[in-house]
């Protein structure tokens, strides 16, 4: 089975495994383990920000950089569909009291002047408050979509002139730095807090970071802890990470080119496509992934007329062209 369901499907390498099996730990909850300490270090720098915090999942960073922006009762606005509405159960709300407003943009981009109108100051006993504007960067369900530096700048620009917070749920901002050869350091400049994973693009088994200044790190250990997301001797996983850091982000540039050539056989236009996500519309997207599974290959329905495909690091080229063949056939029936 060639799977193009998502990024997340790819196993460690074995070059992967023997670095996590070397890996040197300690207890990390006691800020004992190198490993982690090293990979919190490293990433925090990357992007620019104070410190880091290693997580098991992007949702849960998400979920603490989040709710340590807006107090209970207070709202954050994203695009419509941001992972952090619709894909993390309603964990803002159920965890963090948070209430939150949307815009839709087919590209999952924002503008900064739609986000004003939307802004909703400090209006006592009146009205929600408005305390941190999120944006998605690659945009998953927009189809791996970049948002411009320049878009970020001028939402940073507003915040500060509001005095609100910003968020980026940069799950895959790998693919945007590579796509894009936007630095790091500039992504994590218009942000108060960022949560980025390991475990999509650069292919680790698990693991995601939550980013921010030493005082909001500080307090997302202690909610990390809160919510039974202490770990111990997980060094074995940021060993990954960093092996992935240090091998598997440039070739994210082959997946890239991959998702274009599927979206040429799939009759998408590839100019649309920036970075490893593939969006096709369908007449019956239930029935273009049975066909697709009968022919070995996997993609997933996103909607009743959407099928999703991603291109990542367990994805050869052969195994591309070979999904392309099928999926054409599948298409053209
Ligand atoms: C995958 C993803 C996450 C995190 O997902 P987990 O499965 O919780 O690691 C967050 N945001 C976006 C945009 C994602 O695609």
């Amino acid at each position: 089975m060639i799977d193009l369901r998502s990024d997340t499907v790819t196993a460690p390498t074995p070059a992967m495994r023997r670095a996590m099996a070397e890996a040197e730990v300690g207890d990390d909850v006691y800020g004992e383990d190198p490993e982690v300490t090293r990979l919190q270090e490293r990433v925090a720098d990357l992007f620019g920000f104070e410190a880091g915090l290693f997580t098991p999942t992007g949702s849960m960073a998400n979920v603490l950089a989040v709710t340590l922006l807006v107090e209970p009762g207070q709202e954050v606005l994203c695009e419509a569909r941001a992972h952090i509405l619709r894909a993390e159960l309603g964990a803002h709300g159920a965890y963090g009291g948070i209430t939150s407003r949307t815009w839709s943009d087919e590209r999952g981009q924002v503008d900064v002047d739609v986000v004003r109108a939307m802004y909703a100051p400090d209006m006592g006993p009146f009205f929600v408050r408005t305390a941190c504007l999120s944006v998605e960067n690659t945009h998953n369900f927009a189809g791996g979509t970049v948002v411009p530096l320049a878009a970020l700048q001028e939402l940073r620009g507003f915040a500060d002139e509001v005095g609100s917070a910003v968020h980026v749920d940069g799950a895959r901002i790998w693919n945007a730095h590579v796509a894009t050869g936007t630095p790091l350091r500039d992504y994590g400049a218009v942000a108060d807090a960022m949560a980025v994973c390991f475990s999509k693009g650069l292919g680790a088994p698990i693991g995601s970071m939550v980013l921010g200044s030493a005082e909001l790190i500080t307090e997302a250990r202690v909610r990390r802890k809160r919510m039974g997301g202490g770990m111990r001797q997980v060094g074995v996983l940021a060993a990954a990470a960093s092996y992935a850091l240090d091998h598997h982000l440039e070739r994210m540039a082959d997946d890239h080119a991959h998702a274009r050539l599927l979206a040429e056989a799939c009759g998408v236009d590839p100019d649309g496509v920036d970075t490893n996500i593939v969006v096709v519309e369908v007449p019956d997207a239930p029935a273009v992934v049975e066909a697709a599974r009968a022919e070995g290959v996997l993609v997933g329905a996103v909607g009743p007329t959407r099928v999703r495909m991603l291109t990542h690091l367990d994805a050869s080229r052969s195994d591309v062209d070979q999904a392309a063949k099928v999926l054409s056939g599948v298409l053209s029936r």
